[in-house]
């Protein structure tokens, strides 16, 4: 949870790695940028995982020294709603991440419900809440309770993941945390935030499901991005005009609400175009001010 709006990159900026650094060195290098925010991505991870409690402790000591909030972009291999041995496994997998995320120090696994399928899309919907009571439980007895689990608004019809279903999940299971992917709301529905207010009616109906304080707290994914009709197509970059959603609309609405999101950027160009949205907010904030 944030104590200010704050923005960072979804994984290592494309920069860093051609300067050769390493995850740890990750929070210096974005502190320099003046951003304060790190999605690790453990989007490949298996039932284990994927990295060794030193370096996950290292990494989350250098966010600590540098002012870096990290969170977790959770394993894509999870479909909460399919056969019983992929369910089991994706427990395992969303598990895995959870607890190097308590390792780091991330208070949030952001995750991907799964897929409909054949079956209804309510059935399909009950499968995935009954399988995040079962791995809230298997958190609680390994000890892992400063993690949320954080579901996620997809991009795509046929994924779990409308905003009412990412709400109703919040109200009926613990240890939850809001994550609003605002590219993947646009694209599911075709073009959803085409003015100020498309953005605020989303915080006004966050606001009145789970209350001000989850409204204010959400986690959130930002990207601009191409849409079919199927939905999410591919994420561009802040600058490509021709797509949206437009990051100044929702910066005004951030700056009504006195919200405190922490801000994750998706572009292809992650860190740059983090920096870019922290500037918007700050401009539109100093225009709010009063005189
Ligand atoms: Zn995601």
């Amino acid at each position: 949870m944030a104590d200010r709006p704050r923005f960072g990159p979804a994984g290592v900026p494309p920069l860093f790695r051609i300067l050769g650094a390493q995850v740890p060195d990750v929070p210096k290098l974005l502190h320099e940028e003046g951003l304060d925010a790190f999605e690790y991505q453990a989007v490949r991870w298996g039932q284990k995982p994927q990295m060794k409690q030193k370096d996950a402790e290292n990494l989350g000591a250098e966010a600590v020294k540098n002012d870096v909030l990290l969170s977790m972009h959770g394993s894509y291999y999870v479909n909460l709603s399919g056969k019983k041995e992929i369910v089991e496994a994706s427990k395992r997998r969303v598990v895995a991440c959870a607890t190097a995320a308590q390792w780091m120090g991330a208070y949030v696994v952001v995750f991907h419900m799964g897929f409909y399928g054949r079956v209804e899309k309510n059935y399909a919907f009950k499968n995935c809440v009954n399988a995040l009571k079962e791995i809230v439980e298997t958190l609680d007895s390994l000890g892992i309770r400063n993690v949320k689990l954080g579901p996620e608004t997809m991009g795509r019809i046929y994924q779990v993941g409308t905003l009412e279903e990412v709400l109703t999940i919040c109200e009926e299971v613990e240890q939850t945390q809001l994550v609003l992917d605002w590219s993947h709301m646009h694209a599911r529905y075709l073009g959803k935030f085409r003015k100020v207010e498309d953005f605020r009616a989303v915080v006004e109906e966050v606001e009145r499901r789970l209350g001000a304080e989850a409204a204010r707290n959400m986690h959130c994914h930002f990207s601009k991005i191409e849409y079919t009709d199927k939905g999410e197509r591919r994420h561009h970059t802040l600058d490509e005009a021709r797509y949206g959603p437009n990051f100044e609309m929702l910066a005004e609405v951030i700056a009504d609400f006195k919200m405190r999101p922490v801000m994750i950027c998706e572009t292809p160009i992650l860190d740059v175009d983090a920096v870019k949205m922290r500037d918007i907010l700050r401009k539109v904030m100093e225009k709010q001010k009063p005189i």
